[in-house]
């Protein structure tokens, strides 16, 4: 349905996109994914005709959508684009914001417009806002009427920039079940996301975009469970941990205990286990804060391998420190007691300097 080929876009001496080359085809879910800055949402600009890129070619059915004289009104209006920030007209009520551009752009009378936008405002579970307008909906009843508002105009391809970015973790779902939605029912679309559970099972290919390229694409189990590439498992790797790092005596136990509790809740990781894991940071970090001074930093990482229900912590520690569960201290005995018992066991090694601890959290 829609080809891309060679595409680059170019500002200044930034290049952006390098050589972007993908076919989307008819009833597919695309998910695209990828660190920031890497021309995510300069790639759905471009097919959405807001930017003009450098070179290449985008086709869709076979039409050149970047020939001279090409009917951009047309085109957008087939490939649709929902925005991170919504976009709603703030001074039109949720009806208006749905009946604009099908009255004004196809010419179709009030009353069809109407008729048609109530069924899409049911659609995403707005029905009762219609007379109302933007600033008295949430986050996430926005964004529905933005979408709403997209299929208003009958696209054959909706592109999602991060959809869901702007809005409070408790809007999130909402927002996502409508795109569930949609793709249950054969709607075509590239979705520019974060929520990796999401592109997960919503998706049938996904994009890992880096340095302005597609640089691995395949079905989400190959993108997520085994990425081919060293990039795309460096990403993968990254977005799955939780990081916290601790320069000074005085870190901020209740940021890191926070910060293990989204974690957790994220990979649905039991409560004990999460218990386990606030409680081995907390002993951990008491064994090493009296040595945390300027040239003292650690950092730690927590993985959890959904495979095996695995939880393991992987402690940087940079400065004299040693391993901190072989100190000699009489006053850590305890800490170092409490902290050996929730393992199953570790591994010290020193590399560039740095001592590496690798902790195994016992299974609860
Ligand atoms: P992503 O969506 O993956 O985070 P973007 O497509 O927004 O990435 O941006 C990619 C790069 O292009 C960034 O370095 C950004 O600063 C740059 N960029 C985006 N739009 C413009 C612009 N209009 N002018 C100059 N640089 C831009
Ligand atoms: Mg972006």
């Amino acid at each position: 349905m829609i080809t891309i080929e060679h595409l680059s876009k170019v500002y200044g001496n930034l290049t952006v996109l390098k050589d972007i080359n993908a076919e989307i085809r008819k009833g597919e879910v695309v998910s695209i994914i990828g660190p920031s800055g890497t021309g995510k949402s300069t790639l759905l600009r471009c097919l959405n005709l807001l930017e003009q890129p450098t070179s290449g070619a985008i086709t869709i059915d076979g039409i050149d959508v970047l020939a001279p004289g090409a009917d951009v009104p047309a085109i957008r209006q087939r490939m649709n684009m929902v925005f991170q920030s919504f976009n709603l007209f703030a001074h039109l009520s949720v009806l208006e914001n749905l009946t604009l551009a099908p009255i004004k752009l196809k010419g179709i009378s009030q009353a069809e417009a109407e008729t048609k936008a109530m069924d899409l405002l049911r659609l995403v579970g707005l029905g009762e806002k219609a007379h109302q307008f933007p600033d008295e909906l949430s986050g996430g009843q926005k964004q529905r009427v933005a979408i709403a508002r997209c299929l208003a105009m009958d696209p054959e391809i909706i592109l999602f920039d991060e959809p869901t970015s702007a809005l409070d973790p408790t809007m999130i779902s909402e927002v996502l079940a409508v795109i569930r939605r949609l793709a249950s029912e054969g709607m075509t679309m590239a979705i520019v996301t974060h929520e990796m559970d999401f592109a997960r099972d919503v998706s049938n290919r996904v994009f890992y975009m880096d340095e302005g390229l597609i640089y691995e694409e395949g079905p989400p189990a190959q993108i997520f469970d085994n990425p081919q590439r060293e990039k795309t498992r460096a990403f993968i790797q990254r977005i799955r941990s939780y990081r916290c790092s601790v320069n000074s005596p005085d870190f901020d136990l209740y940021a890191i205990h926070g910060g293990i509790d989204t974690f957790c809740e994220k990979h649905v990781i039991p409560r004990q286990t999460r218990h386990d894991l606030q409680l081995l940071a907390e002993e951990f970090l008491q064994l090493i804060r009296s040595s945390l001074h300027a040239d003292a930093s650690a950092a730690l990482t927590v993985d959890y391998s959904e495979a095996s229900g695995a939880v393991t912590v992987q402690a940087d520690i940079e400065g004299s420190l040693g391993n901190p569960l072989e100190g000699a201290g009489e006053e850590d005995e305890l800490s170092r007691m409490l902290l050996k018992n929730l393992l199953t066991g570790f591994e010290y090694s020193v590399r560039d300097g740095r001592g590496q601890l690798l902790m195994k959290l016992r299974s609860s």
